[in-house]
């Protein structure tokens, strides 16, 4: 999808619930859009201040927290101690380093049938799943050995 497509879909989305597109939603979801890295609200915060001088911190938690409401972005659960945003809403895995915090995507359908444990069914109505690859990257390992 090229980002034209993305920001089409998201004013299409954003008209469809009734949420209006303003500079500022439009800043942030631009700025999540192309960022693979799974950002911080601090890092699009820093992103898009230059150019978005008014805005504030709270601002873009709670605008990141309605896009997530409305599943426009998607949540990388509450890894160390702060929510990392995601623009890929659609099921999917990742390696996180440990040493460097850095969360990278695993796109791989052979991942998506494991065998769920038949306890986890009984009683519990199964949302999904997300499977952490926890790793010391390759970049910290040559840090290690320098
Ligand atoms: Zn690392
Ligand atoms: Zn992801």
């Amino acid at each position: 999808m090229t980002t034209q497509t993305a920001i089409d879909n998201f004013v299409n989305r954003c008209r469809t619930l009734g949420l209006s597109v303003t500079p500022q939603r439009l800043a942030i979801f631009k700025a999540l859009i192309d960022d693979h890295s799974h950002p911080r609200p601090e890092d699009i915060y820093k992103k898009i201040k230059a150019e978005h001088p008014t805005i504030s911190l709270a601002t873009i938690y709670k605008t990141l927290e309605t896009f997530e409401k409305h599943g426009i972005v998607s949540v990388v659960t509450h890894l160390h101690n702060t929510v990392r945003y995601d623009p890929i809403t659609e099921p999917h895995h990742h390696v996180v380093c440990v040493k460097c915090n850095k969360i990278i995507d695993v796109i791989d359908p052979s991942l998506n049938t494991i065998k769920v444990p038949e306890h986890i069914l009984q009683g519990n109505e199964l949302l999904g799943y997300s499977i952490h690859f926890n790793v010391i990257c390759s970049e910290c390992r040559l840090k290690e050995t320098n």
